[in-house]
This record gives structure tokens, C-alpha cells and sequence, in this order.
């Protein structure tokens, strides 16, 4: 043990700046080093896990310095290079690197907290080795399940127990709930294998003799074992107990018995608690076909110069196919490979293919995984090595993945790159995967591939700046046309009178013809104007909710209003609230009417929605999805949900209801969103079939993005576009930052948000806009304003940020602005 003075700084999972400097006591000097958890005190009360970020003799000079509690691991549990990671999110989306922490490390190995004490079921319960406080402790949690630090403190009567209960601690008395739950407890199974001295023939012929006389029951145990371990002349493997189980009723009294003749040998054993996957073998290989190889090579040439590289391929394409012959090149490497997707949960189908492909070579990291799971993932990516191991080196996940304890990074995939679900809203950090994901490469030395059909306009512009290397895929795999895209011109159709209710008679046409042929049928509606609202025909009073600034959105399956925002509910009034008419009229299309009117028009056939109500289970989506596929399902009516990655081989007709509604969204975004949708929805049609239809119902069929969209000319939507956003400082040319602002009392909110607006123009003039109420200017009793700061995109970004930073430090400075929340968004979406 050396007896030097030690310090750690370390990172708190909170949301407060910079680290914190603790001491080490003697006894924990050689058990520290970075990367590792530890356990401390923070404020006056409150136990916490934190990172050990450095080891050094520097004591702090401006506070009283507490000791560290104890240390977690024997080994580190992240790296350094994630924690350069760290840094980059916190500085460049303005957070804390305890945020960071937070949204980075599974909650299962975040330890400690707010701190509840339990008994430690290791704990002898040798009370007279305790002292009388502790004997009192101890006492109550033999009576109680858990005691929090302040009851523990009435308990003995003394302020300052935490000596006292890392005293308990280490007498193995009691744990801190949190660990408890954070004790990573692996899975394990009972394997039954047969004892070196009996593997031979003619040994086993008199076991079985002997056993036939006396104990028939063990006879037909040891029958079992050697019939599932296919015991061959004195080899025998391992057969899991459970398995025993399957082949004859009671069986684990027999095998006990043969234990304990020294016949057979029972051990518990760690076992993966994620699913084995071998590859099939007889998987066919992939031969890229001309386009593919084409764009294969221009991939591979790109990377030699370092380049981030922006694969534009067309819908079925085939872009799945070059990505995992790039995965291939990186795994003969020896290196990790990341593969990001938008939503894991409606990307079922690419992680089967992958699978089928490289077998358990891939790993799943799932946000509806539980905890222990994910530290599984967790430890094998980061124990990861090429020459002993290539479980999971492949890792699919969505944007948290990006987290994981990688050590040798050579190639991350971001499929679907425009999609906005790979930024986080909430918490903060407010960071977006796509650009996380090539700073992440950058540090690995690994190269990036970013996928799309239809790239965001960020991104292509990097290609026209020579950021990023474009390379193009145009045509479909197998030669399949590019679906035909018709538009049913809904005005001139309210004019004939041929509308029938939402649907115009050219969209029903087709959906009968598509049927007829026993063909399948997608039915597309955003979730924007979906939805289903109730109005007074009276005097147009709408049921509100009464803690956000929305109205309430009609849910047919309980008959109940909901705020989609707080989750506040009602009950449909018979009368209004205003006026007390009885004639409230349902407002608006939602799925499930689309659905019932649907069911009307083609009472034979089988119809499905797809939507957020819908596949709120676990397996509800691959149910639904399975469905489909199997032809269960003639017409699937879905939001944004179908328009995913879905790769099915009999729609012939996709419809695309209200375009309308997207496009005239009061968002700079709009256009470019309207035909991301609109053409990866279009891509779900005529795949191995013929040629598909999309027929986009629209009031002006002529807007300049359904003509593009019709065109399937994404450079002419680009091209108008980024005009658009050059003329009216918007991204890619300006850099945004959203500064919101929150608080219960509406009054104090403005006079806030004006001083604020004021004191950040004092740095930033101009480049200020706001304060303004947000479309929803009320969630969950809590008044909203913005401020946005567009910024350009030059050397001084750094420094902008900081007077930012500095403003928003002197705005809270002042005493009536304390109760403000202020929450930071860099590049919203
Ligand atoms: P994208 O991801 O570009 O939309 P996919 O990778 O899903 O396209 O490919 C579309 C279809 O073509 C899939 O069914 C895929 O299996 C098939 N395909 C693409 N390339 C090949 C290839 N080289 N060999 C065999 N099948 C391919
Ligand atoms: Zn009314
Ligand atoms: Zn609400």
C-alpha cells in the first residue's frame, strides 16, 4: 500500500458543470485508476456513482475536499476515447458531462444515489460483531425493506451516517439499493456432464448393470444424459439440466443421486443472456451486380483519402448488400463495426438479414432490452478482441449505441441518415447520431458511410463542398422500375362530387384493381393532421387540455380525449363546454377512421393500421409486420411507421392521403421532410412485382415538391431548397441554437424572456430572434418561450457559444430569474 496523498477528479451523473476533485484514502490508492467507478458523496446527503476520469496530487484549491467512498471495479468500465467523446457532445451541444454521462452509461451500472439502504443478503447475520449503532441499523432493516439516509440519521440520532454506513458496507451489513440493482446478476444455467473416470465403454456397461438392479429412475436419468450428450465411446459433451428435464418427468432427484455417486458432475455456468445466432451457412454468398461493384469501389477509393462517404441509392437499390460487403472488409480487419439505424424497433427485417449473414457476429443493443442486457452488450464491446472473440463486433443499434465502450472502431454505417429520429430531444445532451457518429469515426481512425435514398440537405451539401465524398446508386437491384407516382387532384374531385369522404374515387380505383389482383395495398397518412378532434358546430369551442396549450386528441378504443403532450384525459362531453350545445362534431381524419371507413368501402378485405396506438407492446410491430408479409393483410393504414426500411415484395398500390398537411407545416424543413416522406414511402411500392402506383392525394397537385417527387428528382428539390435556406439564414449556411425558456407563471416567463433576449443581444446583436411563444406554448403547466441564435458557420462559433454560455450564467444570476428553466438546443430539428 503506498501511503502518498491521492486525488480523483471525477464525473457526476448530474446535470452540473465540469468535474469534481475528491481524495483517496490509503487503503484504495492502488484500486483507483481511470475509467473506473467510484463511489462519493455529493452535497450534504446524497451517494452517487462517479467516473474516474484522472489520478493526480493536485489537492483543489478552492473547497473542502471529501474522500471517496469506495471503488466499483477491479477493471475500467469505459475508455478514453469515449470519453473524448463525452467531451465533443458536451462542448459542442452545450451540456454538462454529467448529462452525457447520463444518457451514455446504461442505468445498471450507475450505481449510488438519493440513496436508499438495504440489508445485504451476504450478511451473516452476526449481530454481536456490530457495534450499538450499527446494531441499530441493522435492527430496523431486518424489520424494514429499505431505510433512506435521513431515516437512518432519526434512527441513531446523529447527523453525518455516512461513515456509519460505509462502516456497514464493509462489514458486508447492508448495500445501497442502487447496487443491488446494479450487482449485474449474469445468467446462469446448470450443465450436467459425466465424470472423467466413467468415460469408457465398459465402464458405463456396468453403471448400467448395476443401475438396472437397484434404480431404475437413474438408469433412465443416465439413459437421458448419454442420449443427449451423444456419448460415443468416452466422449461426452455437456448437457444443460433444464434440457435433462425435457426427456423424463422428475428427473433432477435421479441426477442428484448420480452426483453424488460420482458419476455425473453438475456446475453452474455464466451463460449469454442475448440470443445465439449462428450464420446459416448456406447463406449465398452476395455478388454485387455492376452498379453495386461500381459503387463499391468509388466507396472503398473515397476511404483512402480519409473521406466521409454519402451513399445516395434509390429506394431497393441495394445499398444493404455494399454495406455488408464493407462490413466484411472491416471484420477481416479485426475491427469493430458500428451500424446505426434510425428506430430499432421497426428495422426487424435488416437485422434478420445481417444475422442470416454474419450470425452472432452481430449484436442488438435495444432500447426495449432490459438492463442487464444492455451491460452485457455493454462489457462484450468493450472486453472486445479480434484475435479471441467475434461475438458481437458487429453492433446494431440506434443512436445510444453510439455510446458503447468501442475499442478499435473500423467502419460506422448510418443508415437512413435524414432521419430525424437519430437527434435526441430529451434529455440534453440534444445530440444528433449522424453528426456524433462521424466525430466518433474521426477518433477511431474509422471510416463513416452515411445511407440514404433521400439524403437530409445538410449532408448532400457537404458533398458539394467536398466535405464528403458522394457516391450514387440509380437504379433499383434486378431492374425493377421506379414506381410510377400519379396525383388525384382533390379539389377538382370536391368540385365533381366523386370524393367519397377522404378518399378520391382515382385513389379507390386503384385500391379495388390492386385487390382484385390480390395485390397489397399501403395507405400512408403523417401524423401531423391525423389526428381526430372534437368541435362545437355551435360555437366552435375544442376540448383543450387544461395543462398544455393544445387540444385534445380523440381516442375511438376507450371514447376518450388525451393530451398527447401530458397524457391528460377526458371523458367525450355530451355538451359543450361553451355553449352547451349538444352538436359536437368529431374534426379531422385519424387512422382509425381511415380504417372504419376503409372497412366500409371493402367490407371483404383485411385491414390493418399501424400506428403509435397500435404497436405499443413489445411484439406488436413484427406481428403486424409478419402479417403483411404473410398476406394476411390486404390494405395496412399507417403514419411514418410504414414508410421505414419495410422491404415487401406484393404492394402494388401505396396511397398517400393528405400531402398537404406536411407541406404547408410552418417549418423550414417542410419541403425537404414533405419529400423525404413522400418518396420513401413511394419506395415501398412494385418491389419484385411489377411496377408499383403511389397516388398522392393533394389540393395542388402542382406544388413544386410533389412534382419532384413525381420526377423522382432530388437534386431539383435540393437545389430549390438550398437557395431557400442561403437567402433566409438557415442551415446548412447558419448554425441554429434554440435557447427555450420555462416557467408555471406566464407573467414571469415574459419579463424573463425579454431581459434574457436583451442581455444575449448584448453579444450577439442581431444574430438574435425572439423571444417567441413555440407552436405548443404550454406543456405540462409550464409556459414556453424561445430564443434562436443563428450563428455563422465561421471560427468565431466557438467564441459565440461561450458568450452564450456566459449570457445565460448572468440571466441566472439574478435572483427572480432562478426559478426559470433554461433548456439548449444546437441544430434543432
Ligand atoms: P435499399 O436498402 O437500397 O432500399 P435493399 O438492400 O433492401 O435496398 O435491396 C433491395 C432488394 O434487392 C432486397 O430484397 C435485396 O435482398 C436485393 N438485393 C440487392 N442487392 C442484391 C445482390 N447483390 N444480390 C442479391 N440480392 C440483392
Ligand atoms: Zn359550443
Ligand atoms: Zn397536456
Amino acid at each position: 500500500m503506498t501511503r502518498i496523498t491521492l486525488f480523483v477528479d471525477v464525473i457526476l451523473p448530474l446535470p452540473v458543470p465540469g468535474l469534481f476533485t475528491y481524495r483517496v484514502p490509503f487503503d484504495l490508492n492502488d484500486a483507483v485508476a481511470p475509467w473506473k467507478r467510484v463511489v462519493v458523496q455529493f452535497g450534504r446527503k446524497k451517494i452517487y456513482t462517479a467516473i474516474v476520469t484522472k489520478v493526480h496530487d493536485l489537492p483543489p484549491k478552492n473547497y473542502q475536499v471529501k474522500y471517496i467512498l469506495s471503488v466499483l471495479d477491479t477493471h475500467p468500465v469505459m475508455n478514453e476515447i469515449q470519453y473524448r467523446f463525452w467531451q465533443w457532445i458536451a462542448d459542442y451541444y452545450m451540456s454538462e458531462p454529467g448529462e452525457v454521462m447520463n444518457v451514455a452509461i446504461p442505468s445498471a451500472l450507475k450505481l449510488a444515489s438519493e440513496s436508499k439502504i438495504v440489508m445485504n443478503p451476504n450478511f451473516s447475520g452476526d449481530f454481536d460483531a456490530l457495534n450499538e449503532k450499527e446494531y441499530l441499523v441493522a435492527e430496523a432493516l431486518d424489520i424494514q425493506k429499505s431505510l433512506t439516509i435521513s431515516e437512518i440519521e432519526n434512527i441513531v440520532e446523529q447527523k453525518k451516517v455516512i461513515p456509519l454506513i460505509k462502516g456497514l458496507m464493509e462489514k458486508e451489513v447492508v448495500l445501497s439499493e442502487e447496487e443491488v440493482k446494479d450487482r449485474f446478476k449474469p445468467k446462469t444455467e446448470t450443465f450436467i456432464s459425466l465424470c472423467k473416470d466413467y468415460r469408457d465403454e465398459e465402464k458405463m456397461r456396468s453403471v448400467f448393470d448395476e443401475l438396472e438392479k437397484s434404480a431404475f429412475r437413474q438408469l433412465e436419468a443416465l439413459m437421458a444424459y448419454v442420449h443427449l450428450s451423444g456419448f460415443d465411446n468416452g466422449v461426452a459433451g455437456e448437457v444443460r439440466l433444464a434440457d435433462l428435464s425435457g426427456k423424463a418427468k422428475n428427473i433432477s432427484g435421479p441426477i442428484n443421486a448420480l452426483v453424488k455417486k460420482g458419476i455425473l458432475i453438475s456446475e453452474k455456468k455464466t451463460i449469454s443472456r442475448l440470443e445465439n445466432f449462428t450464420a446459416i451457412s448456406e447463406v449465398n454468398d452476395i455478388v454485387l451486380n455492376e452498379h453495386q461493384l461500381q459503387c463499391f469501389s468509388q466507396i472503398n477509393e473515397a476511404f483512402k483519402d480519409k473521406k466521409v462517404v454519402l451513399l445516395h441509392g434509390v429506394t431497393s437499390s441495394g445499398k444493404t448488400e455494399v454495406y455488408i460487403k464493407l462490413i466484411e472488409e472491416a471484420l477481416a480487419k479485426g475491427k469493430q463495426v458500428l451500424y446505426l439505424l434510425p428506430e430499432i424497433a421497426l428495422t426487424t427485417q435488416i437485422i434478420n438479414r445481417l444475422r442470416k449473414y454474419f450470425g452472432d457476429r452481430v449484436g442488438v443493443y435495444h432500447s426495449k432490452y432490459n438492463e442487464n442486457e444492455r451491460v452485457e452488450i455493454w462489457n462484450s464491446v468493450l472486453k472486445f478482441n479480434s484475435k479471441d472473440t467475434s461475438k458481437n463486433q458487429i453492433i446494431l443499434g440506434p443512436r445510444s449505441a453510439l455510446f458503447l465502450p468501442f475499442q478499435d472502431l473500423g467502419l460506422i454505417i448510418v443508415d437512413e441518415e435524414h432521419d430525424y429520429s437519430y437527434k435526441q430531444f430529451d434529455p440534453a445532451p440534444r445530440y444528433n447520431a449522424r453528426d456524433g457518429a462521424v466525430f466518433l469515426a474521426g477518433l477511431h481512425h474509422a471510416d463513416t458511410i452515411l445511407g440514404s435514398a433521400t439524403p437530409s440537405i445538410e449532408s448532400y451539401f457537404n458533398t458539394k463542398i467536398q466535405k464528403y465524398t458522394l457516391v450514387e446508386l440509380k437504379t433499383r437491384y434486378g431492374d425493377i422500375q421506379m414506381p410510377e407516382i400519379l396525383v388525384a387532384d382533390v379539389k377538382k374531385e370536391t368540385r365533381q362530387k366523386s370524393m367519397k369522404s377522404h378518399f378520391s374515387s382515382f385513389l379507390l380505383e386503384h385500391i379495388t384493381e390492386a385487390l382484385k389482383n390480390k395485390e397489397q395495398v399501403i395507405l400512408f397518412q403523417n401524423r401531423r393532421g391525423f389526428s381526430l378532434r372534437l368541435e362545437c358546430e355551435t360555437c366552435n369551442w375544442m376540448p383543450e387540455c387544461k395543462n398544455c396549450d393544445v387540444t385534445l386528441i380523440y381516442h375511438k378504443h376507450n371514447n376518450q380525449l388525451k393530451c398527447h403532450y401530458c397524457g391528460y384525459s377526458r371523458r367525450v362531453p355530451e355538451r359543450c363546454d361553451g355553449c352547451g350545445s349538444t352538436h359536437l362534431q368529431m374534426r379531422g381524419f385519424g387512422t382509425e377512421k381511415v380504417e372504419d371507413e376503409l372497412a366500409i368501402f371493402y367490407p371483404d378485405a383485411k385491414i390493418a393500421r399501424m400506428d403509435l396506438d397500435t404497436t405499443r407492446t413489445k411484439h406488436a410491430y413484427q406481428l403486424l409486420i409478419n402479417d403483411f408479409e404473410n398476406r394476411r393483410i390486404d390494405i395496412l393504414v399507417g403514419t411514418q411507421m410504414v414508410t421505414k426500411g419495410l422491404d415487401f415484395d406484393n404492394v402494388s398500390v401505396v396511397g398517400i392521403l393528405n400531402a398537404d398537411n406536411m407541406i404547408s407545416f410552418p417549418d423550414f424543413r417542410s419541403y425537404e421532410r414533405s419529400f423525404q416522406m413522400m418518396a420513401q414511402v413511394s419506395g415501398r411500392a412494385g418491389r419484385k412485382n411489377n411496377r408499383g402506383k403511389v397516388i398522392i392525394q393533394s389540393w395542388n397537385p402542382y406544388h413544386s415538391v410533389i412534382r419532384d417527387v413525381i420526377a423522382n428528382d432530388y437534386n431539383s428539390m435540393y437545389s430549390s431548397q438550398i437557395l431557400e435556406r442561403r437567402s433566409f439564414k438557415y442551415p446548412p449556411f447558419y448554425r441554429l441554437i434554440n435557447i427555450s425558456l420555462k416557467h408555471k407563471d406566464a407573467r414571469i416567463l415574459n419579463e424573463a424572456a425579454r431581459e434574457f433576449a436583451m442581455i444575449l443581444r448584448e453579444t450577439q446583436g442581431k444574430r438574435v430572434l425572439g423571444p417567441e411563444y413555440p407552436l405548443v406554448a404550454k406543456i405540462k403547466n409550464f409556459y414556453i418561450k424561445a430564443v434562436m441564435v443563428k450563428l455563422e458557420k465561421d471560427e468565431k462559433l466557438s467564441v459565440h457559444k461561450k458568450e452564450i454560455l456566459i449570457a445565460i450564467d448572468r440571466f441566472k444570476g439574478s435572483s427572480i430569474h432562478k426559478s426559470v428553466r433554461v433548456f439548449l438546443d444546437v441544430d434543432p430539428v
